[in-house]
């Protein structure tokens, strides 16, 4: 029975009409009774308190309440300040900033923590760019909130006036950057994702519209009331919605990192501070030079760090191989030139190993591509743990390595190759569930300046010494102008 029960969650979804109808009839109306209308405004809010407690309860049993407790908390606060409002309203004028706008700030507070919690919850690693992007953003769009909003607002304001109508705003505007995080950032999107948007888009558009309803002297308190009860049952719909469990899981992925709509955005937004200037220049405004100038400073700037953070992204995927996380062919032979040079000035030695996996073909015939895959990973971590730090790895084709091996000591490189042997072949590989497969390999080795001067020359010969070694068998180490051992046991 209960199976065929409408969801919830869908509650107060359907409230939102009814209550906002019986609302605007209740004002239109009954004008005389403030305590109807105060009654259906603060039943959305308490909804709401209610939706995400019995969520975070009923859908978060191990502990992991708090992003949603901490929304729940600010809603409280916004409907205790309701209530002190309303009392206060009952014996005359309330004057402005009143104990009930304290209450009201600490409920945005509230807000702003709850989705930060959520934010830090979905990518602990904090995926910077987003970051980045979300703070130029709201960098650009707090610009516009004080030269038209702000600043206009509390020009006549004087004392706690001033003070509460800049930080409203100044609140609204931090909900509204940690709201954009949450939007670009990684992580799922179920739909009690969309619900907590959709209820942060409602609020911020009250909000808004409030201001500039009081900036114009228009505030009639219907319309802009409507839109936060719908707001806030939007609210309590992502708290009893069951996907809530999943909102904050941690984000594996990263971000996309410079998609077109972001780059987009970021255009837009990052023009907005001198545009604001032009446009206030051609209407024979009053500039707001100062303002603007460090708007511009910190977008500049922002963007700079989100172009760095992009080229070292770049870099580092030039000079890494995708599968194997090693580096690739072409970092490493510019790594040789580099370090042959410098053997070349200081009378160091240097190692070429060159390492292939034996009868790999035979792997992927007969376990797949994907077992195959598995294999070279797990061969590239394998020699990551034998060499030590300042050694290169690479991975030179298909399923071949190299490894250059800096200042190794011509008599040690026997030793060193024979451990990346034995480090990568000994223990067996797993292809698949239970499945273990024994895989070796051939190595050759040679060395400046003892088998050659000339780089081009080094890496001939350590191919040479690899060619002897699988001519004689396979699985064995062979030093270049050295006869080929015997196969490990
Ligand atoms: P040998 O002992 O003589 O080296 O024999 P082999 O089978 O290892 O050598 P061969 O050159 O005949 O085959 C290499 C195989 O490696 C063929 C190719 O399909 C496979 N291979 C190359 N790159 C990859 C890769 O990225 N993933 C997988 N799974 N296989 C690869
Ligand atoms: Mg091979
Ligand atoms: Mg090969």
């Amino acid at each position: 029975m209960a199976g065929r029960r409408l969801p919830l969650w869908i509650g107060p979804l359907l409230l939102a009409p009814v209550l906002t109808t019986a609302y605007y009839v209740a004002g239109h109306f009954a004008g005389g009774f403030a305590a109807v209308t105060q009654l259906l405004y603060s039943s959305a809010s308490l909804t709401a308190v209610a939706g995400l407690v019995r969520g975070a309860l009923r859908y978060r049993p191990r502990g992991a309440r708090r992003p949603w407790l901490l929304l729940a908390a600010g809603q409280g606060s916004m409907l205790i300040g309701d209530l002190v409002y309303f009392v206060l309203g009952r014996s005359g004028e309330v004057p402005y900033p009143s104990v009930a706008d304290l209450w009201y700030l600490g409920g945005s507070l509230g807000f702003t923590l709850g989705l930060l919690s959520l934010v830090r919850r979905r990518t602990p690693e904090w995926d910077l760019p987003s970051l980045l992007d979300a703070t130029v953003v709201a960098v650009a769009v707090s610009l516009l909130g004080w030269v038209y909003l702000i600043h206009p607002l509390s020009a006549g304001a004087t004392g706690p006036a001033q003070a509460a109508t800049v930080a409203f705003p100044v609140m609204d505007l931090m909900l509204l950057s940690v709201g954009v995080r949450l939007m670009i950032g990684a992580g799922t999107r179920p739909r009690a994702f969309w619900l907590v948007m959709l209820w942060l888009v409602g609020v911020l558009i009250g909000d808004t519209t409030y201001a500039v309803q009081a900036l114009l002297g228009t505030y009639d308190g219907v319309f802009v009331d409507g839109v936060w009860m719908c707001a806030v049952l939007c609210l309590a719909a992502a708290g009893l919605h069951p996907s809530m469990a999943t909102v904050d899981e941690p984000s594996p992925a990263a971000a996309p990192d410079a998609t077109r709509t972001r780059l987009a955005i970021l255009a837009v937004a990052s023009v907005v501070a001198p545009v604001t200037l032009g446009v206030q220049y051609l209407r024979g405004a009053a500039l707001h030079v100062p303002e603007v100038t460090v708007a511009c400073v910190v977008l500049f700037l922002l963007v700079l760090a989100r172009m760095a953070g992009l080229v070292g992204v770049q870099r580092t995927m030039a000079i890494t191989d995708g599968l194997t996380g090693l580096r690739t062919r072409r970092y490493l032979e510019e790594a040789l030139r580099t370090e042959a040079d410098r053997c070349r000035r200081t009378g160091a030695s240097l190692a070429f190993v060159l390492v292939d996996v034996d009868h790999f073909k035979r792997v992927n015939d007969t376990y797949g591509h994907q077992a195959g895959d598995r294999v070279l990973v797990e061969v590239a971590r394998r020699m990551r743990q034998v060499v030590r730090t300042g050694d290169v790895v690479a991975r030179y084709g298909g399923e071949e390595f190299a490894v250059l091996l800096p200042g190794a000591d011509p008599r040690s490189v026997a030793a060193i190759a024979g451990s990346i042997h034995r480090g990568v072949s000994t223990a067996p590989f797993a292809v698949g569930d239970d499945q273990l497969l024994s895989v070796t390999i051939s190595v050759g080795v040679a060395c400046l300046p003892d088998d050659t001067h000339e780089v081009a020359e080094l890496t001939r010969i350590a191919d040479q010494a690899l060619y002897a070694a699988k001519a004689s068998g396979r699985n064995r180490v062979v030093l270049a102008g050295t006869d080929p051992l015997p196969a490990a046991a």
